[in-house]
């Protein structure tokens, strides 16, 4: 299923992908033919370097999910809720303890591999009031209003617990100033107050189960040695918690 494409590969599936790279600013601009070439190979190079994916020149899952992403038509979705109040600071919680379970569509959560180096898990909320459902395609629509190529973070966490791809792991996110190499970037869906000001915790049991199960699996697959939280490494309240006090911290290797 997954084919590798690269110099030499010829079809149909080279023309998608030569077809995609003319829609991305990688350069230089190609001929649609169908033979992967010495042109091919400079423009997904290219394309892998400006979107912080390894830079081989071979087209896999990994690059073709970020050119797709990177291509995608802005879906406007819910307008982004004001963050002045993220700034506040960390809230105090309790100490709360679950068990890691998997989460509702455990089936299709897929960590695809990479050969990008994962040393750390930073933990996000998305600054979004408690008991709000939002979406993928309304974080991606934010961070793309930005500017930015894809969603900043590589794993979202549902209020229900369900955990949602982002920007494909392979490629390094848009989640912490200065730290984005070397890290996988994970946000659950809320971390304001009702009101939209307060940051406070707003984890829901299945959220902080799912965030255990999810880290756990980043863990067995690559060498994680920290996890750590967004407010660790910036003046935010961001997630909402202090990582280092929550069960999410012993899961490093
Ligand atoms: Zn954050």
């Amino acid at each position: 299923m997954a084919t590798l494409l690269k110099l030499g590969s010829k079809g149909k599936a080279v023309e998608e992908v030569q077809t995609l790279l003319n829609k991305t600013p990688a350069k230089p601009k190609l001929t649609v033919d169908g033979d992967f070439g010495g042109k091919t190979d400079k423009a997904v190079r290219h394309f892998q370097e400006k979107s912080g994916l390894v830079v081989d020149g071979k087209v896999g899952p990994q690059t073709l999910a970020a050119l797709k992403q990177t291509v995608a038509p802005l879906k406007p979705g819910r307008p982004e809720p004001a963050k002045g109040a993220i700034v506040s600071p960390v809230p105090e919680t309790g100490p709360t303890s679950v068990s890691p379970a998997p989460p509702p569509n455990a089936k299709s959560v897929r960590i695809l591999d990479t050969s990008r180096v994962i040393e750390e898990v930073i933990v996000h909320c998305t600054a979004t009031p408690e008991g709000k459902d939002f979406t993928v395609d309304d974080v991606r629509a934010w961070h793309k209003q930005r500017g930015w190529s894809d969603i900043g973070y590589h794993f979202l966490v549902y209020r229900d617990g369900r955990v949602i791809a982002g920007r494909p792991i392979g490629q390094v996110g848009a989640h912490v100033s200065g730290r984005n190499t070397g890290t996988v970037g994970i946000a659950y869906i809320g971390g304001l107050a009702a009101d939209g000001q307060k940051a406070k915790d707003t984890r829901t049991d299945a959220q902080r189960s799912s965030l255990l199960w999810l880290t756990m699996q980043l863990a067995a697959k690559f060498p994680v040695r920290k996890v750590s939280g967004h407010n660790e490494y910036a003046s935010k309240a961001c997630p909402s918690f202090d990582v280092r006090k929550d069960q999410l911290s012993t899961l490093a290797r």
